[in-house]
């Protein structure tokens, strides 16, 4: 599905390949039942990193074979260990590892390096090996932007005292098909927040479909759009949904709350008693949350010069006066998120790369990102996690009405050649909802192909 972008739509049928038109990749997406690897991967280090071998046994313990030279077949996904890369020799290696590999990398193909943080790497091992530390960010944005046919390449950042377990729901998402839209990003992950959480086996079913069986998510603005698609993912994955939107969307919530079997709160969470509202709700209908996406969220696009307050407060009152007050009643005592928390933000690409017309909502959703990383200490203080997702162009209502020139170019300019679906930014939040995701706090994780806006 590609909403209303002819070019993919056309761009795979004889006539356009006949007429030589630009071909825009069809993504493989996660379908309930499908494996989480399609085929072998790749599974090799240069320095003397310790992420091979359970990487290797992931791998192996999800049904494919984990080869340590290109296969003749092609190969699903290829992993690069370099968190014990000191050395230029070291990158040198790295680089005779990944060039036969990428040339045997198939559709929808999953490269993911693992690095070590650079800050580290210069008080262990010095200035050498912070820069080729460093030196993979540039690597894999520029892989990413290579790969074609809808493969894509993310690099995985691991402290020292990151213990490899913490890499797994990392693992299970970027070699997946759930990362379908999630291209040249660096994730970094720590000591794991919360509850620590053996990874759920492999032969029990929770681990592919149901990953969040028994917690209970808060979706705001769920009643269309990425909101309606983040909690029909997160009820497929097994959450219990509690949807949150605006009296006047009434009926999209309602429709929301009955397609999850979960429930509907009407709730403007700009109102003054919002937060003890919602918090009242969660504690007396279900015990307590789990996951809050804060997504709700809303444009009012003005040139600066026309900008009026109006528009200017509205925006930052939804996108982020709310979201911080729904937080700090979330922090305080006697509040009812459980231990292993997670909270998800929305931001946007445009509030990393600025967008003219978007003053406000470009500060409301920069602000998210100063807001996440601003809490990330607090809600690791009482076992939670807070992180971000930037969407870029995804095809929702919104995007089909911008000018076809702006939608054209939100389109094409990204590593994927097209726009992303609500799904993508839904399973975006899934992965870093899950009670395994406790390595993961204070980041922000973008939904846009590798866009070139803001890269
Ligand atoms: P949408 O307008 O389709 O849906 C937003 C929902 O939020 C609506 O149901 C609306 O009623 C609800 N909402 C608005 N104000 C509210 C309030 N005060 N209280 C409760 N609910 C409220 O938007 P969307 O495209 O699905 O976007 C969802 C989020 O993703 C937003 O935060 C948006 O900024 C962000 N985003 C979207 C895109 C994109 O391409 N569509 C890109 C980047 C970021």
């Amino acid at each position: 599905m590609t909403g209303n972008d002819l070019l993919a739509t056309l761009s795979n049928t004889p006539i356009a390949r006949q007429l030589g038109v630009p071909t825009v990749p069809a993504l493989r997406r996660h379908r309930p039942g499908d494996p989480l690897l399609a085929g072998p991967v790749l599974v090799a280090s240069a320095g003397t990193g310790r992420f091979a071998t359970p990487v290797a046994a992931f791998v192996e313990e999800h049904g494919q074979p984990a080869v340590s030279e290109p296969a003749e077949e092609t190969l699903h996904g290829v992993v690069v260990d370099l968190s014990g890369a000191t050395t230029l020799a070291d990158l040198a290696a790295a680089q005779q590892i990944l060039t036969p590999a990428v040339r045997r990398l198939g559709p929808s193909g999953r490269l993911l390096l693992i690095g070590a943080e650079p800050a580290e790497a210069v008080a262990s091992a010095g200035a050498e090996a912070a820069a080729v530390a460093q030196g993979l960010d540039g690597l894999v944005r520029s892989i990413g932007k290579e790969l074609r046919a809808g493969a894509t390449a993310n690099l995985l950042v691991a402290a020292e005292a990151t213990p490899p377990a913490a890499l797994d729901s990392s693992l299970r998402f970027f070699l997946s098909a759930r990362s379908a839209y999630v291209d040249g990003q660096v994730v970094h992950v720590g000591t794991p927040v919360g509850t620590p959480q053996e990874p759920a086996e492999v032969d029990d079913p929770r681990a592919e479909e149901r990953p969040l069986a028994g917690r209970t998510a808060v979706v705001t603005g769920a009643a269309r759009g990425i909101g309606a698609a983040v909690a029909d993912t997160l009820a497929r994955d097994g959450a219990t949904i509690v949807a949150v939107d605006v009296p006047a969307a009434g009926e999209g919530l309602a429709a929301t709350a009955n397609r999850t079997g979960g429930t509907a709160l009407q709730l403007d969470i700009t109102a003054d008693d919002a937060p003890e509202r919602l918090l009242r709700h969660l504690a007396e209908r279900h015990g307590g949350v789990d996951l809050v996406v804060h997504n709700a969220g809303i444009t009012r696009d003005k040139l600066l010069a026309n900008m009026t307050e109006d528009r200017w407060n509205a925006v930052l009152a939804v996108n982020l006066g709310a979201q911080l007050r729904i937080n700090e009643a979330l922090l305080a005592a006697g509040s009812p998120l459980h231990d292993a928390g997670r909270i998800v933000c929305v931001s946007s690409q445009s509030g990393i790369a600025g967008n003219r017309g978007q003053t406000n909502y470009a500060a409301s959703k920069a602000g998210v990102i100063g807001m996440v990383r601003a809490l990330a200490p607090r809600f690791a203080g009482r076992g939670a996690t807070i992180n971000a997702v930037a969407p870029g162009f995804i095809e929702t209502e919104m995007t089909q009405t911008m000018p076809l020139g702006t939608r054209e170019a939100g389109r094409r300019v990204n590593s994927l050649r097209q726009g992303g679906l609500p799904v993508d930014v839904a399973e975006t939040i899934g992965w870093l909802g899950r009670a395994e995701s406790g390595g993961l706090n204070g980041q922000v994780v973008r939904v846009c192909g590798q866009s070139m806006l803001g890269a």
